[in-house]
């Protein structure tokens, strides 16, 4: 049985109408990780993709930005995933990283070090610009079709399992969005693009997950929103990914962290709020999520811990 998402359902007693444990399909789970400095602890990198690996995840996803040299630290990465376990590496891939010549020349580079699937985005527009360079592709549609371009040039090498497609998504709507059925809107044409899943924003309140995935799923949108959990470990870093991602966290999040008498209790406050966010929305039958772990592994096991994971 399948249970289907309902913001209007009534969140308590929810277990109940689950399946038995038996019948539902296993959680899915899959983690972000952050390609380090080249002067980063390489026993401490290794024993976080190998604490990651533990658990089985279904995937783990590498960023790019400015700060890794854009994909030169994900391939890094990758390619250290790739060799020391065997967990399924996806890279990001956004258009701020290079001329289209460039990204698909990274494609193939990363097609050769065993990725086979892409975050696309689009990336953030730089201060002062309120568009992307000419010279770049301008949205993650655009990048969907270039990866769709080499994996086709690329198709008998990709006969036995096809690039993995998967788009970021916007439970609060993006910034620059001008209503919220343009994010669905955009949702939509990804879809049609061929991405297979997509990953949200963080969000600190659960129903602004389950709200936008009915609407998503009444707009005709099909695939998996699979939820971005950030574990909320302090006041001050609720509040730096608020404003990073620009999504603002509710009063109630901000009072209680603050109202912590020393850091251990913020911590706890903040853990159990990741907790109960991550198991509201587990138990009205999402399928999965997504841990962004911020390669912080004792914060990643304390929230799996916490969920029974
Ligand atoms: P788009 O889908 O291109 O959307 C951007 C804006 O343009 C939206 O307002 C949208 O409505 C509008 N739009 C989209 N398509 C069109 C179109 N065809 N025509 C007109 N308007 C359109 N950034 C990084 O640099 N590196 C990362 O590793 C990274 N990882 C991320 C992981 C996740 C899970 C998420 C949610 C975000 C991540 N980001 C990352 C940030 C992301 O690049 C920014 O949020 C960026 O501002 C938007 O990217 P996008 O792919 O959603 O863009």
């Amino acid at each position: 049985m399948e249970t289907r998402i309902s913001a209007s359902a009534p969140l308590d007693g929810i277990e109940e109408e689950l399946a038995p444990r038996a019948q539902r399909a296993r959680t899915a789970l899959s983690f972000e990780v952050i390609p380090p400095r080249h002067s980063a602890d390489s026993a401490k990198l290794d024993a976080l993709i190998q604490g990651l690996a533990a658990y089985q995840p279904d995937y783990v996803s590498v960023t790019s930005s400015h700060r890794s040299d854009w994909l030169e630290g994900t391939a890094r990465l990758i390619e250290r995933i790739a060799q020391t376990t065997s967990m399924r590496p996806i890279a990001h891939l956004a258009c701020t990283a290079g001329t289209p010549d460039e990204l698909r020349q990274w494609i193939t580079q990363l097609i050769d070090a065993g990725v086979r699937g892409f975050l696309a985005l689009r990336g953030d527009i730089p201060a002062g610009l309120d568009r992307l360079p000419d010279t770049h592709l301008q949205h993650a549609t655009d990048l969907l079709n270039l990866i769709q371009d080499v994996a086709d040039a690329q198709a008998y090498r990709l006969a036995a399992g096809k690039l993995a497609l998967s788009v970021a998504c916007y439970p609060r709507g993006h910034a620059e969005s001008t209503s919220d059925d343009q994010d669905l809107d955009v949702l939509l044409a990804k879809q049609r693009l061929g991405a297979d899943f997509a990953i949200t924003q963080l969000f600190f309140d659960a129903q602004d997950y389950l709200s936008f995935a009915e609407r998503a799923r009444l707009a005709g949108v099909r695939i998996p929103l699979i939820p971005g959990i950030m574990p909320m470990t302090s006041v001050n870093r609720v509040r730096r990914m608020g404003e990073l991602s620009g999504v603002a966290p509710p009063v109630d999040v901000i009072k209680q962290l603050e109202a912590a008498r020393t850091p251990e209790e913020e911590h706890q406050i903040g853990m159990r709020l990741t907790v109960a966010l991550a198991r509201t929305i587990l138990q009205v039958g999402t399928g999965g999520l997504h841990v962004y772990t911020h390669n912080d592994l004792a914060v990643t096991r304390e929230l799996l811990k916490g969920l029974n994971l």
